[in-house]
């Protein structure tokens, strides 16, 4: 564990009260992703139309889902646990996400996280989708597969990335290693999702190596 979780009492990543990782102000000021939502990509829709034009653009994945906007007290407590090493904060932002899925009834038999390359991880120390994709794991009561999804190249960041860099930055960017997936069912987790772009690649990964319906899942969602 991180010498910052042991020293210090939890603290609200969101406005940094001393008290809990995410605070019951806080908690009820995340705005939730509305209803009418993308019946595919999840993306919140002005009007009632059951899908987005997503199909072509995210042909890998089944569905996505998120479970709150990536703005306020959700934005500040995602930066601070990636960014400032709160890992504690994984606790609390997976159970916003298992919240949702529960609700959207979404589950599979096997739950991984979208990988950083090992250059990233060894950077940052951590792979914040791994602790997230962990909680979630525990609450959903889903197992971990046999076998391991690797970003097999280094990607840049995609912050700022029109939607056809960001597509182009990610294909072929990841491999499954480990035995045939025989068709299971695989949910994948990041942190934030933006047009899907990721999750998408890492959805293709899983396909090509024998996997059944792949839901991307990510806490947080950008509005594009
Ligand atoms: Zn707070
Ligand atoms: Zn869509």
């Amino acid at each position: 564990m991180h010498l910052f979780d042991l020293l210090l009492p939890p603290r609200c990543g969101g406005c940094r009260r001393v008290g809990s990782w995410l605070c019951a102000h806080c908690r009820e000021r995340i705005r939730r992703l509305e209803e009418p939502l993308c019946r595919r990509c999840g993306v919140e829709l002005a009007s009632a139309r059951r899908e987005c034009g997503c199909r072509a653009r995210l042909p890998s994945l089944s569905r996505l889902r998120s479970a709150v906007a990536y703005e306020g007290p959700a934005e500040a407590a995602i930066h601070r646990f990636k960014y400032e090493g709160w890992r504690r904060l994984a606790g609390p932002l997976a159970q916003l996400l298992a919240e949702r899925l529960v609700v959207e009834g979404v589950s599979a038999r096997w739950v991984v996280a979208v990988p950083l390359h090992r250059d990233r991880r060894r950077q940052r120390g951590f792979n914040q989708a791994d602790l997230l994709a962990a909680e979630l794991r525990r609450r959903l009561v889903i197992a971990l597969p046999a076998g391991e999804l690797v970003r097999t190249r280094p990607t840049p960041p995609q912050v700022g990335n029109d939607r056809r860099t960001r597509h182009e930055n990610v294909r072929n960017a990841f491999a499954w290693r480990g035995p045939a997936l025989n068709g299971e069912s695989i949910i994948v987790v990041d942190d934030v999702a933006t047009t899907g772009a990721t999750l998408d690649a890492c959805a293709s990964a899983l396909k090509g190596a024998g996997s059944g319906p792949v839901t991307g899942v990510s806490v947080a969602r950008v509005n594009v």
